[in-house]
Parts: structure tokens; C-alpha cells; sequence
């Protein structure tokens, strides 16, 4: 059993997508152990993205993340983390397979509809990020 980060993204929030995404993860079969709505502050936003701090998208990413609100998500599941991240597609969803959810709501590469976590690693931090240990059920 495997935990892992999902956010639907300001764009698809603002789109009506979330309704449509938070399906998909379910018919999928990962298993909703958290869920949230906030609107990320610069600093929760850089903190979150830190890895890329050096990156020349960095300031972009964080604008966007931070211009409207997001849904958090926590899901379970066996091999959660690769499950979603084949859910998701491609970071460019000119590269992302048809049906993934950023073939769906995606418009460009940064504006990619959902975050998924790429690791365990990633995904214990990332969790551990956002939700503390009373707000997973
Ligand atoms: P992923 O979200 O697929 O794990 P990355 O971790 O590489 O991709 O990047 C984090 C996020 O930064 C992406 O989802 C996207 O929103 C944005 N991003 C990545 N690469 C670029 C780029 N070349 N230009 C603009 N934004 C980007
Ligand atoms: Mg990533």
C-alpha cells in the first residue's frame, strides 16, 4: 500500500475540472485518505516546489500556483505513485497519452491541470507537506 500527493491546479480548478479529475482517480481505484482546498501563499508554493528553485520556470510555476485556489488530495493505493503519475501523463500534455488527465484539461507545460508525486521520497514529504497526521483518514 502506497500514499501519494495529488493537486488539481489553479487552471483546472478555475475550469470546473475538478469534479471531473477527482472521479477519475476513484475510477481509477486509489482510494481519497485525504482532501483540501486552499490558496497557496508564494512562500507555500516555493517551499512546496524547492527542487526547482534553480530552474528557469521557477517564478512562473510559483505565480501559477499561487493564482487562485487548489485542491489537495491524498490517495492510496497499491503503486499509487506510478498509478497516478500513468493517470496523469506527460508533463507536457502535447506529449501526454490520450485519455491521461493532462491530454484532458492540460494547455501547455506548465499549465499541466494536476501535480503528482514522482517518488516515495517525494511523496512522504509532499504529504507531510500539506496534511498532518489527523486530517488522513
Ligand atoms: P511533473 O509535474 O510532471 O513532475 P516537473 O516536476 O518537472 O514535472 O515540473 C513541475 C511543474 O513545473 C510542472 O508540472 C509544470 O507545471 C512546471 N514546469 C515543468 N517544466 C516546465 C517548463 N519547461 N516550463 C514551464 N513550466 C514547467
Ligand atoms: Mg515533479
Amino acid at each position: 500500500m502506497e500514499r501519494t500527493l495529488g493537486i488539481v491546479k489553479p487552471d483546472a480548478v478555475k475550469a470546473k475540472h475538478t469534479g471531473k479529475i477527482i472521479d477519475a482517480y476513484l475510477e481509477a481505484g486509489l482510494r481519497i485518505v485525504g482532501m483540501k482546498m486552499v490558496h497557496l501563499s508564494p512562500e507555500q508554493a516555493k517551499g512546496f516546489y524547492y527542487v526547482h528553485k534553480e530552474r528557469p520556470f521557477f517564478n512562473d510555476l510559483v505565480a501559477f500556483m499561487t493564482e487562485g485556489p487548489v485542491v489537495l488530495l491524498c490517495l492510496e493505493g497499491e503503486n499509487a505513485i506510478s498509478r497516478n503519475r500513468d493517470l496523469m501523463g506527460a508533463t507536457n500534455p502535447a506529449n501526454a497519452t490520450e485519455g491521461t488527465l493532462r491530454k484532458r484539461f492540460g494547455a501547455n507545460i506548465e499549465r499541466n491541470a494536476v501535480h503528482g508525486s514522482d517518488a516515495p521520497e517525494t511523496a512522504a514529504f509532499e504529504i507531510g507537506y500539506f496534511f498532518n497526521a489527523f486530517e488522513l483518514v
